[in-house]
């Protein structure tokens, strides 16, 4: 299916997912993940519209921001090593994996340096699987207190990521907690402001993902395609 074919069918998916839940279209933001495909499909992607780009590794990323970087506004999607931060900071207005003080420290100190702000996802391990990144969910107050300490970072939202179920439905209650804990932050008021944002669902299960209050999908095979096919 071609890339314009293929967004307009998210697209309406999309909408009837918001209908379904009572929300707005506009309450949910797309990053398409461009990290299975070339630049020239990225460059693409650009010209259709969608301006979010979604990439886990700079090694991927590289030469596609290289090329493109001042077209789209760039999501750093994956787990990020401490050491990479200084590849990356300046680069990317998103990161979605922040899951430690070390490297939250090393992201502010190096942000510091640029004289720049980076706009955070704390992600979350909600479903507890042994193989996914993220704080365990009764990690999050204490570490929500120690990000004041980190005056670069903006906190805008929580992350996490499901588990991969045949049947999407499955995932909801991932989903759900999610969107529970962030609802939690604020009626405690742990952050100076409320956490809007919740960066959930993927190709997969964006639809229930939507219905569960995400406000930011990530969207690699089903919108771009992880082969070239303009
Ligand atoms: C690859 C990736 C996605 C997109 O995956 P699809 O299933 O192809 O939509 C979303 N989020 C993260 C963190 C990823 O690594």
């Amino acid at each position: 299916m071609a890339l314009q074919d293929r967004i307009e069918l998210v697209e309406q998916r999309i909408t009837d997912a918001c209908t379904r839940s009572g929300r707005q279209r506009e309450e949910v933001n797309i990053i398409a993940v461009t990290k299975y495909v070339s630049t020239k499909m990225t460059a693409s992607v650009l010209q259709h519209g969608l301006k979010h780009i979604g990439e886990n590794r700079w090694q991927n990323a590289q030469e596609k921001w290289e090329t493109l970087g001042s077209q789209g506004v760039w999501h750093f999607i994956g787990h990020l090593q401490t050491n990479k931060v200084k590849d990356v900071i300046g680069k990317f207005a998103y990161f979605h994996s922040l899951d430690r003080l070390s490297l939250a420290q090393e992201l502010n100190k190096k942000a510091e340096s640029l004289q720049t702000d980076v706009q955070c996802f704390v992600q979350v391990n909600v479903s507890g699987e042994v193989s996914k990144y993220g704080l365990a969910p009764e990690q999050l107050v204490p570490f929500m207190k120690e990000m004041q300490s980190y005056p670069r970072l903006r906190i805008v939202g929580l992350m996490t990521m499901a588990p991969f179920e045949y049947e999407a439905e499955q995932t909801r209650p991932v989903f759900r907690g999610l969107r529970t804990l962030r609802d939690e932050l604020n009626q405690q008021a742990i952050t100076e402001d409320p956490i809007q944002h919740l960066s959930m669902g993927m190709s997969n299960d964006f639809e229930v993902a939507i219905e569960e209050g995400a406000t930011w999908i990530r969207l690699g095979s089903i919108l771009v395609g992880d082969k070239e096919e303009v």
